[in-house]
C-alpha cells in the first residue's frame, strides 16, 4: 500500500473531514506533516463554521408579526392588493353517477396497491 500518497489522503480529507481515517490514510498521516496539518486546518475551519450561526436569535412571533404589519402599513395605507376571487356559477351540476370510461380506459389504468 506503499502508493497511498498525498493525492489520496486529500481526496478522503474531502469525503469526511478526517473524522474517520482509512487504514492507509492514518497510515500516511503517520509520516507526512504537510497531510496532518492540512487534516488540523480542515476541522477547524469546520468546528468554526458549525458555530457560525450560534448566536442568531430568532424573532419572536410577536416582534415577526408587528414587524409585517408595520411593512404593510408602509406600503400605503387604504390600498389593497386582495384579488376577488373567481365566481362560481351556482348553475353548474356535478354529474349524479360517474361517467363510464371509454372502451379500453380500464386497461391503462394503473393497478391499485
Ligand atoms: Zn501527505
Amino acid at each position: 500500500m506503499n502508493s497511498y500518497g498525498c493525492e489520496q489522503f486529500r481526496e478522503e480529507l474531502g469525503d469526511s473531514l478526517g473524522d474517520v481515517l482509512s487504514p492507509a490514510a492514518a497510515e500516511h498521516l503517520a509520516d507526512c506533516d504537510d497531510c496532518r496539518d492540512l487534516r488540523h486546518d480542515a476541522r477547524a475551519a469546520a468546528r468554526a463554521v458549525s458555530r457560525a450561526g450560534a448566536d442568531y436569535l430568532p424573532p419572536s412571533p410577536e416582534a415577526l408579526e408587528a414587524k409585517i404589519l408595520a411593512a404593510l402599513d408602509a406600503r400605503g395605507a387604504g390600498t389593497t392588493n386582495v384579488v376577488p376571487l373567481p365566481k362560481v356559477e351556482k348553475t353548474a351540476v356535478m354529474p349524479a353517477a360517474p361517467v363510464a370510461p371509454p372502451e379500453g380506459a380500464a386497461q391503462k389504468r394503473p393497478a391499485r396497491r
